[in-house]
């Protein structure tokens, strides 16, 4: 073996909806020696990133790299997208679509809201309705609903979105991203926004976002951008292959190689596995008499919300679980005890879920 596959028994592994399993190589990545944010050296890894990058969201438009999670990047999209006294429409089907649109209201912009249940995916429908009843400066929409296990139609969603010119499209592809179909620029999304510790498997710390041109246009036309957050300035210091302030160099260094494996795995490659595991995870839930949240047909490659149809009690199953040198996340907000999570994404492999689904099995059946 090599030193790729550690004793699986020396860590907790994590089958979370993020953060997810790191490999070692990419863990020791970080471990290499500083160099200055100015330096060379710096410039030559940061351009060397660009084109993995834009491969990994399948754009021709330059991708920005901040320093944040990629909550930090909602910010980024709604105050550099949306011009004051204009709307913004979001589409909200779970905790992570509502606090988007909470995150444009903290930043002043008038927010219409468009709904689907929890479990439900918004339709295109709904989304053409709601554009042709009002003009909208943007729309935000959530690719991959991680509290639900909702994967949106966002390919479709984007085809009536560019029925209008003036509104874009912008998108939360954080647990998405490497783990589900995503032709950022064939669909035509304007910011396409993403962390590292999802479906990339990389550490937190560091966030992704593929910015179109018009998106980049419409950011000149609005006023008290902020700073951190600025696509205008990110695009001054991206163009000398910098960052303006001091970037997470480690995890810079951490994602060189990552985004090699991605790349060398390939994005369909990549695709198929996560729909394999989501599969396997889906039809282990039913025939244990489980149910499953998300509607049939919109459910997410990359999570699974597993309905706790049979009442079991999800301290005692992480408990074991955690004997068993593995974790996977409680319902989300609301839906706590009536639902669990199993993430099955980034590097984890049908074998790695077969593994877990034993283990729960095994707790089923009294430990
Ligand atoms: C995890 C997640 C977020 C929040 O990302 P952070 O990196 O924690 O800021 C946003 N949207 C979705 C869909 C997520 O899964």
């Amino acid at each position: 073996m090599s030193q790729d596959k550690p004793d699986q028994n020396d860590h907790i592994r994590l089958f979370l909806p993020g953060p997810v399993e790191v490999r070692p190589e990419v863990l020791r990545a970080q471990a290499g020696w500083m160099v200055g944010h100015r330096s060379a050296e710096f410039r030559a890894l940061f351009a060397r990133l660009q084109p993995k990058l834009r491969a990994l969201f399948q754009t021709q438009h330059r991708v920005y790299v901040s320093t944040s999670s990629g909550s930090g990047l909602w910010e980024a999209a709604s105050r550099c997208c949306v011009r004051p006294g204009r709307p913004v429409l979001h589409l909200v089907n779970g905790a992570f679509s509502a606090r988007w649109a909470e995150v444009s209201q903290a930043n002043g912009k008038e927010v219409d809201v468009i709904e689907a249940a929890w479990g439900r995916a918004i339709t295109p429908e709904q989304v053409e309705e709601a554009l042709r009843a009002r003009a909208y400066d943007a729309v935000a929409a959530t690719y991959n609903e991680t509290s639900t296990g909702v994967l949106n139609p966002l390919g479709a969603i984007a085809a009536v979105v560019r029925q209008h010119p003036d509104t874009l499209l912008l998108a939360d592809v954080v647990s998405a991203l490497a783990g589900a179909p995503l032709p950022t620029d064939a669909w035509g999304i304007d910011v396409c926004l993403a962390s590292s510790q999802k479906a990339v498997a990389l550490p937190p710390g560091v966030a992704f976002a593929a910015v179109s041109d018009r998106a980049l246009a419409r950011a000149a036309e609005v006023p008290n951008r902020g700073y951190y957050f600025d696509f205008l300035v990110l695009e001054k210091y991206l163009q000398r292959d910098q960052t303006p302030a001091t970037p997470p160099i480690s995890l810079l260094f951490a994602a060189d190689v990552q985004l090699d494996a991605i790349l060398a795995e390939g994005l369909e490659a990549r695709v198929a596995r996560h729909q394999a595991m989501a599969q396997s995870v889906q039809a282990w839930a039913l025939g244990a008499g489980f149910g499953l949240f998300a509607e049939d047909g919109y459910r997410s490659p990359t999570v699974t919300t597993v309905a706790n149809t049979r009442g079991i009690d999800f301290a005692a199953l992480d408990a074991y679980l955690r004997t068993r040198g593995m974790a996977i996340s409680n319902g989300y907000g609301k839906l706590k005890g009536q639902t669990f999570r199993i993430g099955h994404m980034g590097e984890v492999t049908p074998a790695d879920v077969q593994t877990l689904l034993d283990a729960i099995d095994a707790f089923l059946a009294g430990g």
